[in-house]
């Protein structure tokens, strides 16, 4: 799963996620990827999430939805990331899953449960991508 959130010059805001499904999934498999708020959500006036993982369990949770609220509602986009990973973790401690978060001043943050997940980041200011590493 690719999950790609965009600031642009005037400051619109757009994320996307693309993935090709669960492993070993049923035929006709809808997973969380076309769910609104659940593998993805942005909106200009707070910020974008995007989230990977098991998608039949994250999808019950819109936990990119929760993540753009929470920031809304002045979290910071580690804690708002961190606390949408705790939310599914109660009810599904074994689930693996990573939210990425970035609020609209650029401050960016990654959160996931069940494994170690990688994101990266480039701005107009940096020559390269800066490969950040989120641990459980
Ligand atoms: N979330 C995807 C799905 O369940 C899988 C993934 O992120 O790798 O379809």
């Amino acid at each position: 799963t690719i999950s790609m959130a965009v600031i642009d010059k005037k400051g619109h805001i757009a994320v996307g996620t693309s993935t090709n499904g669960a492993s070993f999934k049923i035929p006709g498999r809808v997973g969380d990827g076309p769910i609104a708020g659940s593998s993805s959500y942005a909106d200009d006036e707070v910020g974008a999430c995007g989230a990977t993982g098991d998608g039949d369990i994250m999808m019950r949770f819109l936990p990119c939805y929760q993540v753009v609220e929470s920031m809304r509602q002045g979290m910071e986009p580690r804690l708002a990331a961190k606390d949408a990973m705790s939310r599914i973790a109660r009810k599904y401690p074994d689930f693996m899953g990573a939210v990425i978060a970035i609020n609209r001043e650029g401050v960016h943050a990654g959160a996931c449960h069940g494994w170690t997940f990688q994101y990266s980041v480039r701005s107009t200011d940096m020559d390269d991508v800066e490969i950040f590493t989120v641990v459980p």
